[in-house]
C-alpha cells in the first residue's frame, strides 16, 4: 500500500503478466519499507511445526455482481493449487490466510500482502476487473501462437491470471514470514516468485 495504479495500468499488466510472463508493474503492493532487515533477524521459526496456508471464500461478503468470477476462481481451485505447493514445500514459521473476500482494510482495492505476511487479502472487485480485462482481450487481441486456442477464453485467462496474481502476492508473503533479504525490488522478487511458480 498505497495502491496508485490505475486500472488500465493493472489491465496491461495482468495481460503481460499471462502471455508472455513479464514482470507485473504494479505499483504500491510492496510498499512496506524493509531496507535494513538483516537475514534471520526477527522472531526464529519454530522447528516444530509449520505454519500452514488457507484458503478462505468469505461468500457472505461478495456482492451479486461479483459472485461468477468469484465461483469462477474458486471452482478452479488455483487458488488451493498455490497453497498446497506452498504447504508440501516449504516450512513456514507462521500460519497464512488468504481472504477472497469483500471486506478488506481501508484503502485495499486489489490483491495485497499485509506486512507480516500472514494474510492475503484478495477483494472480489479485483477478479471482477480481471475478468473485464481479459473478456476485452480475447474480442480484441489475436492470440499469440504459443498460446493454445483452446485456453484463450475469458475464464481460461482470468484463472490464468489469478494464478501469477496470487503467485506475486505469495511471494510477498514467503519473503516476510522467512524475512529472506532483498537484494533488488521486492516487487521484482514477488515477479520472480510467480514466474518460478507458474
Ligand atoms: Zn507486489
Amino acid at each position: 500500500m498505497p495502491y496508485t495504479a490505475s486500472q488500465s495500468h493493472r489491465a496491461r499488466s495482468t495481460l503481460a503478466g499471462v502471455l508472455v510472463l513479464v514482470g507485473l508493474t504494479v505499483s504500491g503492493c510492496g510498499a512496506e519499507d524493509d531496507a535494513g532487515q538483516a537475514p534471520g533477524a526477527g522472531p526464529r521459526p519454530q522447528a516444530a511445526r509449520s505454519g500452514k496456508v488457507t484458503i478462505v471464500y468469505e461468500e457472505r461478503t461478495v456482492p451479486p455482481e461479483d459472485r461468477q468470477v468469484v465461483t469462477l476462481i474458486r471452482d478452479s481451485r488455483v487458488l488451493e493449487r498455490t497453497a498446497d505447493w506452498v504447504n508440501r514445500t516449504l516450512t513456514l514459521p507462521y500460519d497464512m490466510v488468504v481472504k477472497v473476500t469483500a471486506e478488506v482494510p481501508p484503502g485495499v482495492t486489489d490483491a495485497v500482502t499485509q506486512p507480516d505476511g500472514r494474510t492475503i487479502y484478495i477483494p472480489p472487485s479485483f477478479l471482477a476487473q480481471i475478468e473485464d480485462s481479459f473478456a476485452d482481450v480475447v474480442k480484441t487481441v489475436k492470440r499469440p501462437a504459443p498460446f493454445p486456442a483452446s485456453q484463450y477464453n475469458t475464464d481460461d485467462l482470468t484463472v490464468l491470471a489469478t494464478e501469477f496474481i496470487f503467485g506475486h502476492e505469495m511471494g510477498h508473503a514467503l519473503q516476510r514470514q522467512l524475512l529472506l533479504a532483498n537484494l533488488g525490488l521486492e516487487e521484482d522478487a514477488a515477479d520472480g516468485f510467480a514466474s518460478f511458480y507458474t
